[in-house]
């Protein structure tokens, strides 16, 4: 097929990881330009021996192309349709489309669902969509116009939140609103637990998906233990620790709001319940004085490193913040810790708390290791999409 797209040469050499399916052109690759091109127009990426590699959404950054086929195809309507067709039918396989105890997922996850730049999170029939590229931005009607094709009255409503995660620099004004229907916040259903979810106000879409079966886990291991939920946000951990039979749990955040969200969320599962306590404090002080006083932590922090230069920093904080929980937990002590930062790899985040563990002298054991769930699937050809990376430890 001759498409009609600008095309962008790679240099030579610079083409082999898009050949292995790896979804990103850096700008440091690109030889030439052939004609204009602005931000959010699709080009067609050529090697330095003008073989056909790929279509994608072009950017001004870092990442210039983000690769969306690598056949010619027309990325027409249909075209979109039938990667949200598979999106769809990947989430109903994992029994998440029709489910009574769990009605908030992950529909596309970006890169790992063969749309970069493109979320897209249900929360009990409301879709959140975050466009992190101006391609796909530029497409959300379209987008949100095939979803409710395929889901039809299990959609109530469309939710656009990329004021925030779209690039600044294209000048773009974008307001965050609904661009299809109209729905409210409202409480949501997890494991048979319940949440309410402000997709206006809240962190990411509303509320961290991605934690959904490390939450479940460690209800497993919560039975009469206390409990710290160290980076709470919106209560999570908590209440699927009380779930599992807690002793006590405190919640902790620097963020005023967060403990009350957090506060809301343990009362509609568990109202009165005295176990609970939510505390407004900063990480690094709260951890300075818990001698012995838990047996479960939990330490969920937000990403230390968002960019590839950040991360030696980002390194030693979770050393540092790791080292004061394997200090300070009881003996027969339970540690859940994870990273979220894409740039810091599962390895890194291991060496990171490998230390934290020899700095506080104690024996640790890897009991499990944590990723995101099956909603937040992870393209073979693009490691980075995985993200999310936890071990819970045992400390003797
Ligand atoms: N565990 C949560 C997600 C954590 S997001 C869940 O399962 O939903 C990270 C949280 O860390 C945010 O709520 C943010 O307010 C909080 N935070 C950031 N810096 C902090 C600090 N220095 N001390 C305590 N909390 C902090």
């Amino acid at each position: 097929m001759n498409n009609t797209y600008t095309k962008i040469v790679l240099k030579s050499g610079k083409d082999q990881s898009l050949k292995r399916f790896h979804p990103w052109v850096f700008s440091g690759a690109v030889k030439k330009i052939y004609g204009t091109v602005s931000e959010g127009d699709i080009v067609s990426v050529y090697s330095n021996q003008d073989e056909f590699l790929g279509l994608g959404h072009y950017q001004i950054g870092s990442i210039a192309v983000r690769v969306f086929s690598f056949t010619e195809v027309n990325p027409d309507r249909d075209f979109w349709k039938s990667k949200l067709e598979e999106a769809y039918r990947l989430r109903a396989a994992l029994g998440l489309t029709d489910s009574q105890q769990t009605n908030v997922y992950r529909l596309v996850h970006a890169e790992g669902d063969g749309m970069p730049g493109l979320i897209i999170d249900i929360y009990n029939g409301t879709a959140v969509m975050q466009m992190h590229s101006i391609g796909m931005f530029q497409i959300r009607m379209q987008l949100a116009e095939i979803l409710k094709e395929i889901m039809g009255d299990k959609l109530k409503a469309v939710f656009d939140k990329s004021s925030k995660t779209i690039p600044f620099k294209a000048g773009i004004e974008a307001t965050d609103g609904f661009i299809l229907g109209e729905s409210s916040p409202e409480m949501v259903t997890e494991n048979g637990l319940h949440f309410n979810v402000d997709w206006v106000e809240g962190q990411k879409t509303g509320f961290f998906i991605d934690q959904r079966d490390n939450r479940q886990l460690l209800s497993q291991y919560s039975k009469d233990r206390d409990v710290l939920n160290m980076f709470c946000y919106t209560g999570g951990f908590s209440f699927y620790a009380m779930k599992g039979g807690a002793r006590s749990v405190h919640s902790v955040d620097s963020s005023g709001k967060a403990i009350d969200l957090t506060r809301e969320n343990v009362e509609l599962n568990y109202p009165d319940d005295k176990r609970h306590e939510a505390i407004v404090a900063d990480a690094f002080d709260f951890l300075k004085d818990i001698k012995d006083k838990y047996d479960l932590i939990v330490l969920d922090p937000p990403a230390f490193a968002k960019h590839r230069e950040a991360l030696g920093h980002a390194l030693q904080g979770y050393k540092r913040i790791n080292a004061k929980a394997f200090e300070q937990i009881r003996p027969g002590g339970i540690l859940f810790t994870f990273s979220c930062s894409q740039v810091v790899s599962k390895e890194k985040f291991r060496e990171a708390v490998f230390s934290g563990a020899a700095i506080a002298g104690r024996t640790v054991r890897i009991l499990h290791q944590m990723t995101q769930p099956a909603d937040h699937p992870v393209s073979i050809y693009h490691p980075e999409g995985e993200y999310l990376k936890g071990l819970v430890l045992y400390v003797e």
